[in-house]
């Protein structure tokens, strides 16, 4: 018999201490997992899910005026927002009855409760101590908001989710994929937005061409304004509940909102990290080895709050991998190379690979492909809206290093192309794939 109640104690029930608990207790661990907000973690709640169901509900107002051109009279349109807030609430809930009951399958004891470390081999849960053999800190990252004046009059991610009214008149703060995704969401289901952005142009570490298509594409839309290189001073609460932002150009704006999304900083707070010895790096994320090993030998951290990519395939996998390494001997062999993301900005950027910048320095040499496309399907509706698509290839090699699409369903169809990527794909392998017509997709084998 151990002399410990548990083999594995994770807190928290996010995208990886869900997976690494599952895994772990198939592999025979006695597993608990403590979390004290929502099942399913960031991802379920107030992160993907619900932010990929306002991305389908923005794009009916595009939906509706495409129609058109195809024949159909579409009537007055209206939207009413507490039918798609109360419906994306009652599909999460859902899903976190569909992880409690994962968990419960998979025989893992669920704490619901605040997890304290008391020391490298103890954790608290409303004043329940359970003693464990080993740690796993899967506790996510927290919206990041800069001290200013007025800073407590902002929402962040986590509020948007669930406002009482839709907001007529929006500020969106930050130049990151929530910015992004959020002006375009905003936007879509009517609130006049403007984005905010204190540098020269959004989205910095994605490929340049990019940025510029989707600055281009998205000031295009109509309710939708960019402002780059401007940052707010301070904000004040009007008597009627607006806000009076003041920005260092000197303007001043009225809106009903200002969402913050400025980044997300690792969740260690309130953790008892105090009473052992992990150590944390310049941005309070925990820090690991290979393994996941903090340097309390005994305790373990993966996903957002080791930060080394914020997205929840990337806890998914490390969670799986260090349960398969300690309780099934499986050796740890993670890549982080050509990791394939997403942006549901509108129109969606999917991107694998190196950016033509990154590209440049690591090979020197390259060959750049590009195309800019009027989408069949906007022939009929009218829309002016143009497909972007980018292939970066190693001239030496000729492996296609990078490959990045600005337009319609980019994520699902760069999807696929990350698998020939990271199987080393040549340009001449591309070439000679016979395509799909008619798709927007064949214009990556036909790129010459
Ligand atoms: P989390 O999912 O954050 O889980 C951590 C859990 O720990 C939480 O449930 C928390 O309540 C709990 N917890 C914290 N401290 C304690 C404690 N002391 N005791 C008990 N429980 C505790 N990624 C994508 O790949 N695609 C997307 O489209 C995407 N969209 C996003 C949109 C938004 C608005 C946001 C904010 C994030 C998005 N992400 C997306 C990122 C993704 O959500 C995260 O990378 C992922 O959730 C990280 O998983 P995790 O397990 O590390 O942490
Ligand atoms: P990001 O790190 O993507 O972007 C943060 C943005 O805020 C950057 O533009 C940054 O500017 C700006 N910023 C940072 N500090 C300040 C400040 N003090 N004042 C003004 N601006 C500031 O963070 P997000 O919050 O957008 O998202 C967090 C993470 O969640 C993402 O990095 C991503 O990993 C994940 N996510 C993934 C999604 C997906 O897969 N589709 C969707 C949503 C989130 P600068 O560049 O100048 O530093």
């Amino acid at each position: 018999m151990s002399e410990f109640d548990f083999d594995l104690f994770v807190i928290g029930a996010g995208s990886g201490g869900v997976r690494a608990s599952r895994i772990a207790a198939g592999l025979g661990a006695r597993v608990a997992v403590a979390e004290d907000r929502y099942m399913g973690g960031t991802c379920v709640n107030v992160g993907c899910v619900p932010k990929k169901l306002f991305v389908y509900g923005a794009h009916y107002a595009e939906d509706f005026e495409d129609a058109r051109g195809y024949g159909w009279s579409v009537g007055e349109t209206a939207f009413d927002w507490p039918t798609l807030r109360d419906n994306k609430s009652r599909e999460i809930e859902r899903l976190n009855g569909v992880y409690r009951n994962l968990l419960k399958g998979a025989r893992v004891t669920l704490l619901e409760g605040r997890a304290r470390l008391v020391d490298a081999h103890t954790v608290e849960v409303d004043g329940q101590r359970y003693s464990t053999e080993r740690v796993l800190i899967a506790t996510g990252g927290w919206p990041f908001v800069p001290e200013f004046p007025g800073n407590e009059h902002v929402i962040s991610s986590n509020e948007i989710f669930y406002l009482d009214q839709f907001p007529r008149e929006v500020l969106v703060v930050g130049g990151g994929y929530i910015a992004v995704e959020f002006a375009g969401i905003l936007s879509g289901l009517g609130a006049n937005t403007r984005l905010l952005y204190r540098g020269e142009l959004f989205l910095r570490g994605f490929d340049q061409e990019v940025r510029e298509v989707l600055r281009d594409e998205m000031s295009q839309r109509h309710n939708l304004e960019l402002c780059f290189n401007t940052d707010v001073v301070s904000i004040d609460q009007q008597a009627d509940g607006r806000l009076r932002v003041e920005l260092n150009n000197g303007q001043s704006l009225l809106v009903d909102q200002v969402l913050y999304a400025t980044g997300r900083v690792p969740h260690t707070q309130d953790l008892g990290l105090e009473n052992v010895s992990v150590a944390l790096d310049e941005k309070g994320a925990i820090r690991v080895n290979e393994q996941f090993q903090t340097s309390e030998p005994s305790i373990y951290a993966v996903g957002d709050v080791i930060d080394r990519m914020q997205l929840t395939p990337v806890a998914l996998a490390e969670g799986m991998a260090l349960a398969r390494h300690l309780f099934g001997g499986q050796p740890i062999a993670l890549d982080y190379d050509n990791i394939a993301t997403a942006v549901f900005s509108q129109p969606n950027i999917g991107t694998v690979g190196l950016s033509e910048e990154q590209a440049l320095e690591r090979f020197g040499k390259l060959r750049i492909y590009t195309t800019r496309f009027r989408h069949m399907k906007h022939t009929l509706s009218g829309r002016q809206e143009k497909t972007f698509m980018k292939l970066v290839v190693d001239d030496a090699s000729d492996r296609v290093v990078g490959c990045h699409m600005v337009g319609s369903e980019a994520g699902e169809i760069i999807q696929g192309i990350a698998i020939a990527i990271k199987a080393g794909a040549t340009k001449a392998t591309f070439d000679s794939t016979i395509g799909i017509h008619p798709t927007a997709a064949e214009e990556f084998v036909t790129l010459r």
